[in-house]
């Protein structure tokens, strides 16, 4: 399905179990890539945040139609602790088919970043899941006049740059931020997570009789998610990863059921 938070437009499927993966067509990325649907082998860079199959088994076909269509070696991103795994994974696949492959892994770890597009550098945090996982914050940095400038003419500010005078100040724009598999836990070890205009999410569970098993399968229950809105600063809210256990109609209920009205315009559900 297709969500507009915005300026960005988030392609994507996602239900707990089956395939989860959001493209962002502004950005040219991915996160996650679920099995890998045609629509995203054209993606230069994906950020895989980990190794449960319905996040990540793509990564394979992600390869093999990259390779086969000559286009050049997609930028991989991964949990590090998994790349060994990974590389045995993709080497493996490639073994079966007899077939070569070109690819790169970037293993990533919580705390790093890289710059993967102009003036833009996507942000590693940790997240509490079952297995080593990551979630993804990406961060544009814009250049703007500094306050002291601000009643200067345009032609005494060319004059003072090209002098060599630093007009300008760097301000850090928290664009976007993905909460690939989690316990609730991650809002309170990364509360600048609250601040991206657009906050993706994953909420598993919505039912009372599923609250023990949110914990047990460290994911998270929608009732765990209502404390944290009145400290969520993000334009938009969206929620994805819903258990298989719910059809459409039940999670719409069930979110309603939860969110406070005043919020509920800023919560949008991918599914
Ligand atoms: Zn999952
Ligand atoms: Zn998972």
């Amino acid at each position: 399905m297709e969500l507009q938070c915005g300026p960005y437009t988030l392609e994507g499927y996602s239900r707990s179990t089956v395939e989860t993966y959001v493209k962002v067509q502004e950005l040219n990325i991915s996160f996650d890539v679920g099995k890998c649907p045609m629509n995203l082998v054209h993606i230069p860079q994906v950020f895989i945040t980990h190794f449960h199959g319905d996040h990540s088994l793509g990564m394979t076909y992600y390869i093999a139609h990259r390779n086969l269509a000559k286009l050049e070696t997609g930028k991989i991103y991964i949990p590090a602790a998994a790349e060994k795994d990974a590389h045995q994974l993709i080497r493996c696949q490639a073994m079966l088919e007899g077939a070569r492959r070109d690819y790169e892994l970037i293993p990533v770890e919580p705390g790093m970043e890289v710059t993967f597009r102009r003036n833009t550098v996507m942000r590693m945090f940790a997240t509490d899941h079952r297995i080593p996982s990551v979630g993804y914050q990406v961060v544009e940095t814009r250049y703007k006049l500094k306050p002291e400038f601000h009643d200067l003419p345009q032609q005494e500010l060319v004059q003072l740059k090209k002098s060599g005078v630093e007009i300008v100040q760097p301000t850090q724009l928290p664009l976007m931020t993905y909460v690939g598999d989690s316990t609730i836990k991650v809002f309170d070890w990364h509360p600048e997570i609250m601040d991206s205009e657009v906050l993706i999410t994953e909420c598993t569970f919505l039912t009372d009789e599923h609250y023990e098993e949110a914990a047990k399968r460290k994911h998270i229950h929608i009732k765990d998610l209502v404390p944290w809105l009145p400290h969520i600063r993000s334009r938009y809210i969206v929620l994805m990863h819903f258990s298989m256990r719910y059809t459409h109609q039940e999670i719409r209920y069930w979110v309603n059921h939860w969110i406070p009205e005043e919020y509920r315009e800023r919560v949008l559900l991918l599914l």
